[in-house]
Formats: C-alpha cells, structure tokens, sequence
C-alpha cells in the first residue's frame, strides 16, 4: 500500500509542497507513497496554484478519509487538522515545525520536528543528511514554502536555517529575485476581487482546542489593510458567522506584512479573554496588534495562557 502523505486541513503552501516533497523523498529511499491533499486540486488557495503552476507541481490528489491508510503527516500532528477518521489510520511518520499534537500511534514510527519556520526547511536538511537527489521543480515548490510560511523572513518564526535553506534553493532553482518571488505569491495570496468573505476566512484557517472551548483563528496577509477596506463589515459579519457555527472566539487577522502588525477581527463570548491575551482593547470590529505576525508563534500561545490551556 502506497503511503498518503498529507498536510493540514485548509492546505498552504507548505503543506501542500511538503506532501510533494516528502512523498518523493519516500519514493527515492524506497517507500512507495503518493502526495495528498485534504481539498480538490480547484479548490486549492491561489497561492499555491500560482506556486504548483510557476514550477509544473501537480497537484497533490485528494484525500478526505484516512480510514485503513497509511498515511504520513506533514506540517501538523494535530487530529483537528487531519482527515476523517485519522484514528483508523495507520500512520507511519510524521515531519513537522509547529507544537507536537495529539495524534498517538500504536507502533513507533519515523517522527522529525524541527523549532525552524517551515517544514521546506526540515525537509530539506532531510534530503541532504540522506543525499538524495532534490529535483528542480520540488525545490521550487520548498523555496516558496519557506517564503510563504515566513513571510519573506519577517515573521518572528523564521530562523537562519530557513534563511540558509532559502539560499541553498535559490542556486538549486536558478531563482534570482527573491523579493519578486514572494510579492508574486503575495499578490495571489491577497487577491479578494470577487471571493466571498467567508471564503476568505477559512482561506488560511485553523481551529484550537482551548481548555475544552473551540477557537478558530484566519489569517489573511495583506500588502495594505486599504485592500479589504470596502469589504470590512462583509468580512466581519463572515466572523460572526463562523463564530455562530458552535465556536467560543473566532479571531481573523488581517495581516499587513509591509507595516508588521495586525488588525485583529474578534467575535467572541468571552473577548476580555482576547484582550487580555494581547493587551489591547477591541474597539468595533477590531484592534490593531503591532508586531504580529504568526498565528503559530504568537497568536496561538498567548491564547492558550489567556485561556489558562
Ligand atoms: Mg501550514
Ligand atoms: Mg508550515
Ligand atoms: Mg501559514
């Protein structure tokens, strides 16, 4: 049985390159397994259909149930994040960059997380410690990854082994302009002419357990927070909405990656709980976070202190 290497549920580009990378990386050291994704190819965020097309990916195919499979994780370890039934899965490795989860095995298996900004960035070093063979088109789809997943080195979750991968897989794909690349990605990334705004929430999404309370956390990152300026009220009536559907807090970020910061979108039962997470004070929809960045890094685990997790 050929092994289903998948990334998170609402893919990004990291998950996405990373099930292409490492489903090769199997391959070439002698496991049969096949790149995987938990949406169709369509549905793919335009980021990662910019980046596939940009280096000829295909597109990983689709899984929604994991019953019966072997299957490899890649870019989370979280069973909110993974296909159905995870649980009869059998899963046979994990590679990773963020929090350890809560999936369990029965047997040991092959598990690889590294504190660095980008599964690209573990994967990498995996492919040189083993020398195997990079090709050209999955390499590209790491640099982008690790450009995304960083935000072009701003985010506080890059650290010099990303940026020494970035270099290494810019002399692998002959990329020279790098900035060019990532405000490429950054254009796709951003666009919302025509995406309803519930869409745009759940374009990057993520749902938490929170001592025992559901919290799902957006993010959109923007040039300019002017880009979602008329659409702001639609944007945060979609919150409400996504809140409504059984949730304590639903946070979405509007990220602005030029000025550093962002506008965060709250509708919650509790938003003392939220302010009190990032010493602000929501006024209307919102409040503005200088410095943040990362959900991973930043959001996420003042959350869990404010909500005593
Ligand atoms: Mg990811
Ligand atoms: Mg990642
Ligand atoms: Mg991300």
């Amino acid at each position: 049985m050929s092994v289903c290497v998948v990334g998170h549920s609402n893919p990004d580009t990291d998950s996405v390159t990373s099930a292409i990378a490492f489903a090769n990386f199997l391959k070439a050291t002698g496991t049969d397994a096949k790149a995987c994704m938990q949406i169709s190819a369509e549905n793919l965020n335009p980021e990662s259909k910019v980046v596939l097309e940009k280096f000829g990916l295909a597109a990983p195919e689709e899984i929604t149930d994991a019953a019966g499979k072997d299957v490899a994780l890649v870019d989370f370890s979280d069973i909110a994040q993974a296909p159905a039934n995870i649980g009869d899965a059998n899963i046979v490795a994990v590679v990773d960059h963020h929090k350890i989860g809560d999936v369990v095995t029965s047997s040991p298996i092959f598990f690889y997380a590294k504190p660095v900004g980008c599964t690209g960035t573990v994967l990498l070093e995996m492919y040189k410690s083993n020398n195997v063979d990079l090709p050209k088109d999955i390499a590209g789809g790491m640099l982008c990854a690790i450009l995304s997943d960083t935000v072009n080195f701003k985010s506080p979750t890059c650290t010099d082994a990303d940026k020494a991968a970035v270099a290494e897989l810019l002399q692998i794909t002959g990329v020279t302009d790098q900035d060019a690349l990532f405000m490429e990605m950054l254009k796709a990334k951003s666009s919302v002419a025509g995406v309803p705004a519930k869409d745009l929430i759940f374009r990057d999404y993520k749902d938490f357990d929170m001592n025992g309370k559901k919290v799902g956390i957006g993010q959109i990152e923007l040039a300019s927070l002017d880009q979602v300026a008329d659409i702001r009220d639609a944007l945060f009536n979609a919150v409400g909405e996504v809140k409504a559907e059984g949730r304590h807090s639903v946070l979405f970020m509007l990220t602005d990656v030029v000025k550093e910061g962002t506008d965060l979108m709250v509708v919650s039962d509790e938003p003392a709980i939220i302010e009190g997470a990032f010493s602000g004070k929501i006024e209307g929809q919102s409040m503005w976070v200088d410095g943040m960045m990362s959900r991973k890094k930043q959001v996420v685990p003042s959350l869990q202190d404010a909500f005593g997790a």
